[in-house]
């Protein structure tokens, strides 16, 4: 078996959903908060895609292009997005996070080493988790991965240790390079702050064990709903109700 990081994470906000949405396939569409994230990490990849040619897109070429992820043109992602207002005020804030991005890029850009990198790793017998590492960077203080949150939860310290894709992003690296990555560097893009984090082997066991379980729970059909007040947003809402 296979799954994405993005799919452990729904698994983890929602076996139910995982279900409908994963398994099934009967709900395609995707939460506006996901949606939001989506949609800015494929501009962001963009960007890092021509800064490693040795070209530095504009800021306008980056709302261009969210613009058409967004709004459908380019049919990349069915998102849930509610009413039009609703709509509306996603983008908004999805246009001020990309600004912030491209701030801190624009008299400094990144020395770009790989983007969007993509590994899998195996976790014990014929189960994986395929994922990808969004930037790698040389910077003084080493090499670094880069990445840029966009939810708007404070990024505090649990959430830096426990991470599952910080840590599977350290675990590729060091699968992939022979070595320990010298630092993790998480933007978060609605607050403007930046955390330093690390990653050694003892973080390792946390998520494994997590992987575990999440595994056995997907063989026996452990797919439960967990109601919280994000149901409000869930597009498996109408299909959930009827769950027995
Ligand atoms: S409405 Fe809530 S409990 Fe039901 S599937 Fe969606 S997230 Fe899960």
């Amino acid at each position: 078996m296979e799954i994405t990081v993005s799919d452990l994470y729904d698994f983890k906000a929602c076996p139910l959903r995982f279900k409908f949405m994963k398994i099934d396939k009967v709900c395609k569409e995707i939460t506006s908060n996901d949606g939001v994230r989506e949609s800015l990490q494929s501009v962001i990849n963009y960007y890092y895609f021509y800064l490693k040619q040795g070209q530095q897109l504009p800021l306008s070429s980056l709302k261009e292009k969210f613009s058409s992820i967004w709004s459908g043109n380019l049919d990349l992602y069915d998102i849930y997005t509610g009413d039009k207002r609703n709509q509306r005020k996603k983008e908004l804030e999805a246009i001020g996070m990309l600004n912030n991005f491209y701030m801190k890029q624009k008299y400094e850009p990144d020395l770009v080493i790989a983007s969007n990198l993509d590994f899998r790793i195996p976790f014990g017998d014929n189960f994986f988790i395929k994922g990808n590492i969004p930037v790698i960077r040389e910077t003084s203080a080493g090499i670094e991965i880069v990445v840029h949150k966009m939810g708007k939860h404070k990024y505090d310290e649990f959430w830096q240790k426990t991470d599952m894709g910080l840590t599977l992003m350290a675990m590729a690296y060091e699968s992939m390079f022979k070595k320990e990555i010298d630092n993790i560097i998480v933007h978060s893009l609605h607050s403007g702050s930046v955390h330093y984090i690390h990653r050694k082997k003892e973080d390792y066991k946390r998520l494994t064990k997590t992987v575990r379980m999440v595994k056995e729970s997907i063989e026996k059909k452990w797919l439960y709903p967990r109601e919280t007040y994000a149901c409000e947003k869930c597009p498996a809402k109408n299909l959930c109700m009827e769950w027995r």
